[in-house]
């Protein structure tokens, strides 16, 4: 049995998601191989030879592999695909865009955002907005996975010395080109990684109020900040803070609730986190029987003096 797992990374760093993608794979007990596909990318393979319990990492290095578009990571994890029983990739949207174009062009069925590893062929995944596990058996020959990074503990970065291998690229397609990319700069903690987050809700009322109660408290604690969809929608902030179903899914040590009612679809995005705190003027709030400190008040007093006492 040998697992190969995309590397999700910048060209230049790893990112962190693949280590938890790891630690899925490792659960399943055969050889790993790490794909590396990217552009001047030597550096993400170095870093991922480092981690511990990597048999090979294959390092497909060429211009078109540069912006990580998701036809031509596919064309060339083709060119390997059928050397192995199951291919990883994290649930993020880089693994969530090349994962089904593979599994689709190996005729087989994707197993999504698993949770758990029951056996080799068996794995656990949430269904109705994470309220029901649904335990999936695949009769396929290569299983094409990807992974809930919140689901499993990363893997150590270090104590591997694994060889990488360098692999041809498959050609550039001309179907597809790149374009441009706008990315947010965040000058606080990314949200699927941080330790802390701050996520605001309806409750707060407006763009400025978000940003002038919750900065603050932010900064205090060093956390990520994270918004409801209703926040989103409402034009506090920008669709990459939301947290839940279709926003992003958060495990961090601790995250505060502030003027969240805690609709399923919003519990479904922070039900691994660590320690839920929240604050809600409503004591009937949903989100209060998931808490695991509630407090009961006004959040344009409650946190001021969180802040001040902090
Ligand atoms: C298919 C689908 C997918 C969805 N995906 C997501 C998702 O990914 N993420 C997500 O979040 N939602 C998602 N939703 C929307 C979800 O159903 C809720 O509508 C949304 O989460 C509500 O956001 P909210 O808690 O901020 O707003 P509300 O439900 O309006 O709650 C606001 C809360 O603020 C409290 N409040 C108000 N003023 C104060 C105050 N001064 N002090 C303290 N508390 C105060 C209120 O008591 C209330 O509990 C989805 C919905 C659907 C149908």
């Amino acid at each position: 049995m040998t697992i190969l797992v995309i590397a999700e990374h910048d060209n230049v760093t790893l990112k962190a998601v693949t280590l938890n993608t790891l630690s899925a794979a490792q659960k399943l007990d055969g050889e790993i191989h790490v794909l590396v596909a990217g552009y001047n990318a030597r550096s993400v393979a170095d870093t991922a030879a480092n981690v511990a319990g990597i048999a090979k990492v294959l390092l497909a290095d060429a211009p078109q592999l540069g912006k990580g578009l998701a036809e031509n990571v596919e064309a060339t994890v083709l060119l390997v695909a059928k050397k192995y029983t199951h291919i990883m990739l994290p649930a993020t949207a880089y693994g969530r865009n090349i994962a089904p174009r593979i599994a689709a062009k190996l005729d087989v069925a994707q197993l999504s955002e698993i949770i758990a590893v029951v056996s080799i062929d068996t794995f656990d995944r949430l269904i109705y907005g994470g309220h029901v596990i649904a335990t999936v058996q695949s009769a396929d020959l290569i299983k094409v996975i990807t992974v809930r990074a919140a689901a499993f503990d990363p893997v150590a970065a270090d104590g591997g010395n694994a060889p990488v291998q360098t692999i041809n690229a498959a050609p550039a397609l001309s179907s597809v080109s790149f374009i441009k990319r706008e990315l947010t700069k965040l000058e606080r903690p990314e949200l699927t990684s941080a330790k802390i987050i701050v996520s605001g809700g309806r409750g707060l009322g407006s763009r400025e109020h978000y940003e002038k109660i919750l900065g603050p408290l932010a900064d205090k604690l060093g956390a990520a900040l994270g918004a409801s969809r209703a926040a989103v929608d409402a034009g506090y902030v920008s669709n990459d803070y939301q947290v839940g179903q279709t926003g992003k899914i958060v495990a961090p040590q601790l995250y505060i609730a502030i003027g969240i009612s805690g609709a399923i679809q919003h519990l479904a995005g922070i039900k691994d986190s660590k320690i839920i705190v929240a604050i809600n003027h409503d004591p009937e709030a949903p989100i209060y029987n998931i808490a695991d400190y509630s407090l009961v008040g006004d959040l344009f007093i409650l946190i001021p003096e969180l802040i001040n006492a902090l």
